[in-house]
């Protein structure tokens, strides 16, 4: 019998445990379960039912081993590791504690209803049909280049900085305006994972700061706050392209840099420092609350490979990144496995990660 993490993550098999997520848990248990001829370790939560999903990768195939009743899909590449990372930041503590969230596809739903949930840049009517078509003909062109497994990534780079700008000229001489945006959200298929609330409720309450670095735009992801979850948290900033309006409440540029999905690494610090100047502690040295220079303790979450550039620069001790995997999943498992901590599959809910900061919080 072996565990995952000692089983070498070639390219020609894997041994892939699922790490189970159970809400009613209190403490992060690890045992070894023999499959036959395979074998993984899980990662459960005790005293609730779970059920083990182990999967063979060969070849970028994926065979399903075994299956049992389970809420979400949930995949480990080393639980050992992850379980060392835990035990780290927990013994920590929540004043060490940050959290970096993705917004689009992360903190929301993938699928609403059947339906493609909308993102924070695409769910955008701007009053004009003309506009709007031009800038879907740009979304049907370049979403497929997004998610591609085979571009390189610097070639894609410049591709995806293409898109934005071409997206963001569109929208200033389209005409946006303030009315615009809030007509959109209202009208938009657009939802939170279920569980963001509980998750950034608890983290509030912790004083845990969470950082939302969205390469969307920052404008309508605060009104999709305003309107999908009618709360504010005290403890959320969100950083991403910004808009300028004018008296009249129209579109008439963009400040600062372009933040688009590959280049959240760039500007990470930048980011991080513009959150400081709003709270009006430029070097993070006076204010314990947000200073995420002192928290050394990263959990982070995104839904692509890009996104783990956010916590670039922030010299953390401790990373936990949790990644969801939510299309091209038979391509994109390998990649996100070897990148993220966690990978959760099938647009699971939020609800597993706020066991997962219940347990790093825990004294
Ligand atoms: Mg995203």
């Amino acid at each position: 019998m072996s565990r995952v993490g000692l089983v070498p993550f070639s390219t020609t098999l894997y041994y892939i445990s699922s790490w189970l997520l159970l809400r009613t848990s209190s403490r992060l248990s690890i045992l070894t379960n023999n499959l036959g001829a395979s074998s993984c370790s899980l990662f459960f939560f005790p005293g609730s039912s779970c059920r083990c999903l182990c999967r063979s990768l060969s070849g970028g195939g994926l065979h399903k081993l075994q299956t049992m009743a389970q809420p979400q899909d949930v995949v480990v590449r080393d639980p050992e590791a992850l379980e060392k990372k835990i035990t780290a930041v927990r013994e920590a503590g929540p004043i060490k504690l940050q959290v970096i969230a993705d917004f689009d596809g992360t903190l929301t739903k993938y699928w609403i209803d059947g339906r493609r949930g909308q993102s924070s840049h695409s769910l955008l009517q701007q009053g004009n049909p003309e506009y709007d078509a031009k800038r879907m003909e740009l979304f049907e062109y370049y979403h497929p280049i997004e998610f591609s497994p085979t571009i390189p990534i610097e070639e894609k780079t410049k591709i995806m900085e293409e898109w934005w700008e071409k997206a963001h000229g569109l929208l200033i001489e389209g005409g946006l305006t303030l009315d615009a945006i809030k007509q959109s959200v209202s009208c938009s298929t657009i939802g939170f994972r279920d569980g963001v609330i509980e998750f950034l409720e608890f983290l509030q309450e912790k004083d845990v700061p969470v950082l939302i670095f969205s390469a969307g735009l920052a404008d309508i992801i605060e009104e999709v706050f305003r309107q999908k979850l009618s709360r504010s948290f005290k403890n959320l900033k969100i950083v991403s392209n910004r808009m300028v309006f004018d008296d009249n409440g129209h579109l008439i540029s963009f400040r600062g840099k372009m933040i688009h999905v590959l280049n959240k690494n760039e500007h990470a610090l930048d980011m991080a420092a513009s959150v400081h100047d709003q709270l009006g502690d430029p070097n993070g040295l006076n204010n314990g609350g947000f200073s995420v220079k002192k928290r050394t303790n990263v959990l982070l979450l995104g839904d692509h490979i890009g996104d783990l550039g956010m916590s670039d620069g922030l010299n953390y001790e401790n990373r936990i990144a949790v990644g969801f995997l939510n299309d091209n999943i038979e391509k994109s498992l390998k990649t996100y496995v070897e990148a993220f901590d966690i990978v959760y599959l099938n647009d699971a809910s939020m609800l597993g990660v706020v066991d997962l900061v219940t347990e790093l919080c825990s004294s």
